[in-house]
């Protein structure tokens, strides 16, 4: 048989008349003749209610528990979506992460896949059922424990299914009918795009673009799966949507091809560090020993005096996604009690957004840094942090600028323009 990997998310499954609606998405499919994998997301807003349990009872919990509580969610639905396909007369059943398998790192709360034996659902599908509904963001460790992958990380299970039974096809249907060239929700200019290359949504996902999760790509590219991203609230059919696709499949190609943006970023801000070898070791040990996830890094020494502290001293700056300020505070305030580092302040600014803008189009133009800076000067938008690679620039502002820096970007590279 044929097989569809299809994985709805939270605003899909939100209530149980939206809950049927997948299902008829789903039956559609069997209906072509294929079987049919489910991966289901907790209804939308469930996952935050139960992170404010987890978080309201402990601060910096034990990410055991954290991912026993916040598994919860997906459980509820796959269930309720099993039982809908029931009612609709389609053999259908249920699967949590331990059920299956879905074997994963110890990683709590970010937890990465080692393997998913086909052999439980396989015998399913064997003995006559048309559709195995798996429970999304889930798996289980080497202990024996529930595990979570990360915000958004149904797509990654999605993706994983597609590839391990060797799917045809992954489809994510979400609330938009496609990937934009920035987020729909806060650029009305933003535009669909037919086809993106791996590359460059990768990116995208990476630096806030949550349609996908940044894992879920990786998976994707390097097990060549088609991914596609469609809507769930919309007739659909082969061609709708947006499809994920190696670079050489796309005709078109502009610089800059889409403009991301994190709400979730804190820049932080270690005052007056000795400028020596083996600082920036000494910082960044300690914060990725804590599970910090460091992302850009500035550090840049004064040539002149450096108010009271001439010579030897610098700051070093670096962003870390916001949740995660209060462990990184406390790795530092470890790392300086136990000697390994001075500093006289950290200073955490959550008031900041990140706004990047990304094409593979930048390796070979030269500009494009110059003209993204002037947009945001035009519109009197301080740029606080810059980092770049390859494909792709980003500015650390101040937040009540977000959205005017994403629309001024998106028009100074014209992506409303195919
Ligand atoms: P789901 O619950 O289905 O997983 P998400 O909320 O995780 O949905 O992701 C879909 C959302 O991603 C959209 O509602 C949209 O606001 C946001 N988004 C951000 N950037 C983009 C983009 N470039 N293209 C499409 N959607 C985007
Ligand atoms: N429910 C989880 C979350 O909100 C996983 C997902 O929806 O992909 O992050
Ligand atoms: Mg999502």
């Amino acid at each position: 048989m044929p097989l569809l990997v299809m994985k709805f998310g939270g605003t899909s499954v939100a209530d149980l008349s939206r809950i049927e609606n997948a299902a008829k998405k789903v039956q559609a499919e069997v209906e072509r003749g294929y079987d049919v994998i489910v991966i289901v997301s907790a209804m939308s807003g469930e996952t935050n209610r139960l992170v404010g349990y987890v978080e309201g009872t402990s601060k910096l919990y034990d990410a055991r528990e954290y991912d026993a509580v916040v598994a919860s969610g997906e459980n509820v639905t796959a269930g309720l979506m099993a039982l809908r396909l029931q009612e609709m007369g389609i053999p259908a059943r249920s699967w949590q992460g331990w059920q299956v398998p879905i074997n994963t790192t110890s990683a709590h709360g970010s937890a990465r896949f080692i393997d998913i034996p086909r052999a439980n659902i396989d015998a399913k599908f064997a003995e006559g059922f048309k559709v195995a509904v798996v429970a999304g963001f889930q798996g289980l460790s080497a202990e024996g424990r529930i595990t979570t992958l990360g915000r958004g990380g149904s797509d990654t299970t999605a993706v994983a299914f597609a590839a391990a039974f060797g799917a045809e096809r992954c489809d994510i249907y979400t609330d938009v009918d496609g990937v934009y060239t920035t987020d729909p929700r806060i650029a009305s200019k933003a535009r669909k795009l037919d086809k993106i290359a791996f590359e460059e949504m990768l990116e995208l996902a990476s630096l806030g673009a949550k349609v996908l999760q940044t894992r879920s790509v990786e998976l994707a590219m390097r097990y060549k799966v088609r991914l596609r991203v469609l809507s769930s609230f919309e007739d659909t059919d082969e061609n709708s949507g947006t499809l994920v696709c190696d670079e050489d499949e796309i005709m078109e190609s502009k610089v800059v091809s889409g403009v991301a943006y994190s709400r979730d970023e804190a820049k932080m801000t270690l005052v007056t560090v000795e400028d020596r070898p083996g600082v920036a070791s000494a910082i960044f040990g300690p914060l990725a020993d804590a599970g910090v996830n460091v992302d850009m890094i500035v550090q840049n020494i004064s040539e002149k005096n450096y108010g009271s502290h001439p010579g030897a001293v610098t700051d070093m700056t670096f962003s870390v996604p916001t949740n995660q300020v209060a462990r990184a505070q406390k790795a530092m305030e470890d790392a300086r009690a136990a000697g390994l580092i001075k500093y006289d302040e950290l200073i955490a600014d959550t008031d900041v957004a990140k706004v990047s803008v990304v094409g593979i189009g930048m390796r070979s133009q030269v500009g494009v840094a110059a003209k993204m800076f002037k947009a945001l000067a035009a519109e009197n938008i301080n740029i606080k942090v810059i980092a770049t690679s390859e494909i792709k620039i980003s500015v650390l502002i101040d937040r009540k600028y977000m959205e005017l820096a994403v629309q001024a970007l998106h028009d100074c590279f014209e992506l409303d323009k195919a």
